[in-house]
C-alpha cells in the first residue's frame, strides 16, 4: 500500500516533469557549458533531454580570437559541466575558469586523440599544436566518448541514455566518413588541391588525402605578409588550383585578393571553427561536414 507520502509526491511530481518539458524549461536539466558551436552539437546529441547546453563562442564566431564577456562568467558558474575542445583551441578558457572561480567539472573533447603539429615554415616561428581535430570524424568518435563518459560520471542516472545516444551518432559518423571517401576517391590525387583561408584543415586533409594550401597560417589572428600572398599566387598559378575557399568566420578579403591577382574563382563558404546560425547550410556537424566536403569535391572538380 502506498504511504500518504507517496500518493501525494508522484502526481505532483509528474506535473513539475510536464510543465517543464512542455515550456522547454532547463530547471531539471543538467546545465552544461560548451566552448564553442561545434562541440555544443555533440553534446546536444549526447545529452538529449537530460542536458540543457549553453555554447560560449556562438555560430559564425571565430574562437582563436575569443574574449569572454561578464555574462560568460556569469553562464560558466551556473553550470556542472564545461566541454573544451583543448589543444590549445581556446587560450582564453583557463583564464576564464579562473577569474569566474569556476569550481565545476571540466572535459577535454580532444583527450585521446593524436594531436597534430604544424610545421614551423607556416609562417609562424615555431611548431604549433593543430587543434582543429574535429575535422575528422573518425576523432569527433573519441570526442563523442568522452563526452559521454563525462556526462554518465556527472548523472549516473543518464549513463544509459548517453551510451545510446552516442552509439547511434557514432553510426552516423561512420556513414559521413564513408560517404566522403568515395566522394575524394572521384577525384584524381593530383587535383586534391584546394586553396583555403586558415590552416584549419590538417586532420581532415591528412584522412582524406586532399592537399590544402593556406596562406594565413594556423590561426586567424595571423596576417599574411606581402611576400606570403606573392609566394601563394604563384603557386596556385604554377599548380593549376582552381578550388580557392573562404570560411565563415574569417575576413574574406585576403583571398578576394588572391582571386583577383590569381585569377580564380572564388568558391562558396566552408565552416571550419563554427557551425552557421540555425537554418543556415551548416547547423549541425553532420551538414558542417556534408557541405564542406560536397564544395571541395566540387572545387577541385575544376583543378
Ligand atoms: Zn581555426
Amino acid at each position: 500500500m502506498k504511504s500518504l507520502f507517496q500518493k501525494f509526491i508522484t502526481p505532483l511530481a509528474a506535473l513539475a516533469l510536464c510543465t517543464a518539458a512542455a515550456t522547454g524549461h532547463a530547471a531539471d536539466k543538467l546545465p552544461v557549458v560548451a566552448s564553442f558551436s561545434i562541440l555544443g552539437d555533440l553534446v546536444r546529441v549526447v545529452g538529449g533531454e537530460r542536458v540543457a547546453v549553453t555554447t560560449l563562442v556562438g555560430p559564425d564566431e571565430d574562437a582563436h580570437v575569443f574574449e569572454p564577456k561578464p555574462l560568460d562568467a556569469k553562464n560558466i558558474l551556473q553550470t556542472q559541466l564545461l566541454v573544451t575542445n583543448g589543444l590549445g583551441f581556446e587560450p582564453w578558457a583557463q583564464k576564464l575558469v579562473k577569474s569566474a572561480g569556476y569550481k565545476g567539472r571540466s572535459v577535454v573533447a580532444s583527450q585521446g586523440v593524436k594531436p597534430r603539429t604544424l610545421p614551423a615554415e607556416k609562417g609562424h616561428n615555431h611548431a604549433e599544436t593543430d587543434p582543429h581535430a574535429w575535422q575528422d570524424p573518425t576523432n569527433v568518435v573519441i570526442y563523442v566518448r568522452n563526452i559521454a563518459a563525462a556526462l554518465s560520471q556527472l548523472d549516473p542516472a543518464g549513463a544509459a541514455s548517453y551510451q545510446a545516444n552516442s552509439e547511434a551518432y557514432i553510426k552516423e559518423l561512420q556513414t559521413l566518413d564513408s560517404w566522403a571517401k568515395e566522394q575524394f576517391a572521384a577525384i584524381p590525387a593530383g587535383k586534391r588541391k584546394v586553396i583555403t583561408s586558415h590552416d584549419a584543415f590538417g586532420y581532415f586533409g591528412a584522412h582524406y588525402q586532399v592537399g590544402f594550401l593556406a596562406p594565413q597560417g594556423i590561426s586567424t589572428e595571423a596576417e599574411p605578409s606581402a611576400k606570403q600572398v606573392a609566394q601563394l599566387i604563384k603557386q596556385i598559378q604554377r599548380e593549376k588550383i582552381k578550388a580557392v575557399f573562404v570560411e565563415n568566420m574569417s575576413n574574406p578579403k585576403l583571398l578576394a585578393q588572391l582571386s583577383k591577382d590569381a585569377g580564380v574563382t572564388v568558391g562558396p563558404e566552408l565552416y571550419v571553427d563554427a557551425l552557421s546560425k540555425a537554418g543556415g547550410p551548416a547547423d549541425s556537424y553532420l551538414k558542417l561536414m556534408r557541405h564542406n566536403v560536397t564544395q571541395l569535391v566540387a572545387g577541385m572538380k575544376q583543378n
